[in-house]
């Protein structure tokens, strides 16, 4: 792939079917409209030739690691948008409401704050970003744990469901 974008046809199908794969391992979906979500796939390609990672083509990318973390696929939006639109941002990932036919895709309004997370959190000694304190989320089937806004819709380990989920901290 080269540096100006230049991403073929069979490099993103393939690269989509990976993404696919470990999607569905993990309890995620891609969108089915296989069109929609190869452009996707491509925008990350070309981000990833520029970048060196695959930020979100959908959002403008400062071309910083360390500002854009938030929004390398699958950005920290995602799973919040899945659980109250049914997709992400970019419409890569759909809920298996979705993918079932039971929810209509709709817009999705932008969760990310201006200028990025990294805008948000002050820098501590040594330059990490703090972030703010997340409830931490346990699985009660298999012990999974995970900080965050609100469960995963489906356990990327044992496939449980969001309702299985207990706030641990
Ligand atoms: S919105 Fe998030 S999960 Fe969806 S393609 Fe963009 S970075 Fe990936």
């Amino acid at each position: 792939m080269s540096r100006d974008g230049d991403v073929s046809s069979e490099t993103t199908r393939s690269a989509r079917e990976r993404l696919s794969r470990d999607a569905e391992r993990s309890g995620y979906h891609l969108n089915p409209d296989a069109a929609k979500t190869e452009r996707i796939v491509r925008g990350l390609l070309v981000n990833e030739g520029r970048f060196g990672y695959r930020s979100c083509p959908c959002r403008l990318a400062a071309g910083e690691r360390g500002r854009d973390r938030d929004i390398i696929c699958p950005c920290d939006y995602r799973d919040a948008d899945l659980t109250e639109w049914g997709s992400c941002f970019c419409g890569l990932y759909v809920s298996a409401a979705v993918l079932k036919g039971e929810r209509a895709l709709a817009a999705v309004p932008e969760r990310r704050p201006p200028g990025g997370a990294a805008a948000k959190r002050p820098a501590a000694a040594g330059g990490i970003a703090q972030g703010r304190a997340l409830p931490v989320w346990r699985c009660r089937v298999c012990g999974y744990l995970c900080a965050r806004d609100g469960p995963p819709e489906v356990c990327p380990i044992c496939k449980a469901a969001a309702d299985r989920f207990e706030r641990y901290v």
